[in-house]
């Protein structure tokens, strides 16, 4: 029999534990390039729910997609002032074809408002052009120094970006609440994972916006982690890339721009946040397989357990992802274990005693719990189990979520709360210093001033200073 080679780690020692799970799952793996890796058929599923999702629904509030080059030239890398300097120190060049150098440096896109915008300044000419909504599925490059880690910090991520042009500012913010509820939506309902909206602070916001939004998630370590972000350009890039436009009444005006992005990342977070000791724990509508049959029988009653087996199998509607593992160098104990740390929804054990009875016991992979159900109407009552499953899964993690927010009114509640690795919701002026100041001396940086603030936050006086309070802001040790 083949050897199951499982998670040596607790969840407890998360980051040996996260590795291990994403690896061994075979759902990704390491490559060549360090800080790059490999999406294998289950994990890149994930990407494809996320992205088939998210797509329809950018689709229905009327974005198209499009798609532009990988590479950049510096000069139109360089017309944007902030953002160049936000990204610089993590680009990567082409320099050089063959054995002769390039005559201009080509950046290796890691987003591509520059490249974009150059193409949507010869497409708005008139208010007729606007709105201009775009977006690309693609992958862009980071060089991140820092140490990787699988779709946390990787060099390459794949990802939306979207890039809408619009005639009036209020059109412009418009869009935002609209794009937040989409990326909430696929979070919510194919993800299972609840994270906290809001707006980032001056200093934490994108190169080159005005204003941002994010929603962030908490990790099994007490850091937050940002998920999907959206911000409001104003007039910056229109600028920059001389996006204008003639008016109604013909007057040449600069367009408001917006960009907005769900990156793989969310899968790490979802990833960690869900599974458990024996390994992930894969929400169902994004798991390839979502049910596993395995029969349990020995030489006598092999025929009879793997003819039920299969009867079953063939019952079970295709779109419910059925796998009927009958492979016979893995023991049943090793087949568990091993979907167990895939994280496969619903387990069905086929052994004699079902077949006799005309019974199936399934396991659900969230609880473990194992439930013995009649074969009838089945295809419902697996249905009706995965949907639970799902509810389930994510009200735990909206309740680690909320268990996780402590409201602070001193810095020293603050400092107490940070060093217990949760989420400090304080009041803040909104002074960059105060905020900076929070940062050295307790490691906590704000991750966003969350739209929904917890009932008893006092918005008197700043956690920091004392001075007249403007903003509610999470502080949290973060990725
Ligand atoms: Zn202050």
């Amino acid at each position: 029999m083949a050897q199951f080679d499982g998670i040596n780690v607790k969840k407890s020692e998360f980051s040996e534990w996260y590795t291990q799970a994403l690896i061994k799952s075979e759902f990704f793996d390491y490559s060549s390039v360090s800080g790059c890796i490999v999406f294998r058929p289950d994990g890149y599923f994930i990407w494809e729910s996320i992205q088939k999702f998210t797509d329809l629904a950018f689709k229905n509030d009327g974005i198209r997609n499009a798609y532009f080059p990988l590479l950049i030239p510096e000069k139109l890398f360089e017309k944007e002032k902030e953002h160049v300097e936000g990204f610089n120190p993590e680009v990567a060049w082409v320099m050089q074809v063959g054995n002769s150098k390039l005559d201009e440096r080509l950046a290796i896109r890691p987003t591509s408002e520059t490249i974009i915008y150059d193409s949507v300044s010869k497409w708005v000419k008139s208010w007729r052009d606007l709105p201009l909504r775009l977006n690309q599925w693609c992958s862009v490059i980071r060089w991140e120094f820092k140490h990787p880690t699988p779709l946390l910090r990787t060099r390459e991520f794949l990802w939306n970006e979207g890039h809408t042009a619009f005639a009036t500012r209020e059109e412009a913010n418009s869009e935002r609440e609209r794009i937040l509820q989409i990326y909430s939506a696929v979070l919510k309902d194919y993800l299972a994972l609840p994270g906290i909206s809001g707006q980032k602070t001056e200093s934490e916001k994108f190169a080159g916006a005005e204003s941002s939004y994010s929603i962030e998630f908490i990790m099994p370590d007490g850091k937050m982690i940002q998920g999907p972000d959206f911000h409001n350009d104003g007039q910056n890039f229109a600028k920059a890339f001389d996006i204008k436009f003639f008016d109604k009444d013909g007057k040449n005006q600069y367009a408001y721009q917006n960009t907005f992005a769900i990156t793989t990342r969310v899968i790490g977070a979802m990833l960690a946040i869900h599974g458990d000791d024996r390994g992930l724990v894969i929400p169902p509508k994004v798991s390839r397989i979502q049910i596993v049959i395995v029969p349990i029988y020995n030489n006598e009653s092999k025929d009879e357990v793997l003819s039920y087996s299969t009867r079953i199998c063939n019952e079970i509607n295709k779109d419910l992802r059925v796998l009927l593992d009958d492979i016979d160098i893995y023991s049943p104990g090793n087949k568990f274990n091993r979907h167990e740390l895939r994280g496969v929804p619903l387990r069905i054990e086929i052994g004699i005693k079902e077949s006799r009875e005309n019974t199936l016991t399934v396991a659900r992979r969230d609880t473990m719990k194992k439930e013995k159900i009649e074969n009838k109407d089945i295809n419902d009552q697996l249905s009706r189990m995965l949907y639970q499953m799902h509810e389930d899964m994510y009200k735990k993690a909206k309740d680690v979520l909320n268990n996780a927010i402590s409201i602070v009114n001193t810095y020293d509640e603050l400092k107490k709360v940070i060093l217990e690795a949760k989420i400090a919701q304080a009041a803040w002026c909104g002074s960059e210093k105060c905020e900076k100041k929070i940062k050295a001396e307790t490691l906590a940086k704000s991750t966003n001033m969350p739209f929904d603030v917890q009932q008893g936050v006092e918005k008197k006086k700043c956690v920091y200073c004392g001075n007249a309070a403007k903003h509610v802001v999470n502080f949290a040790k973060s990725y």
